[in-house]
């Protein structure tokens, strides 16, 4: 017997993002769908977005990397760090959330 386990999902539109590879200035844009596990109000949920850009998984090279990479259709072979990428996120609205991006 198989278990089907239900994670609630509130929150299913894609967030805009922006991600600069900071050696080459090369810029490229993509969206991806953050899975939410808590009610949702739009400063929760932006506190959220900041948090896990600022200093959650998405601070890490290794993460923006794969972002990068993947909207470029490449392998993506990135290490941990915290300097290759800058980031610009914005709701599907085009709302600004969180940039470290000058
Ligand atoms: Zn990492």
């Amino acid at each position: 017997m198989s278990k089907t386990i239900v994670r609630p999902v509130i929150h299913q539109k894609p967030f805009k993002i922006k991600i600069r590879e900071n050696a080459t200035g090369e810029t490229v844009e993509t969206e991806y769908i953050h899975y939410w596990e808590s009610p949702e109000t739009t400063e929760e949920r932006n506190y959220y977005i900041r948090f896990w850009w600022e200093e959650g998984n998405g601070a890490c090279d290794c993460n923006r990397g794969g972002f990068f990479h993947r909207a470029r259709g490449e392998e993506d072979k990135e290490t941990c760090g915290e300097v290759k990428y800058s980031v610009d996120i914005s709701d599907e609205q085009g709302e600004p959330i969180y940039s470290d991006m000058d």
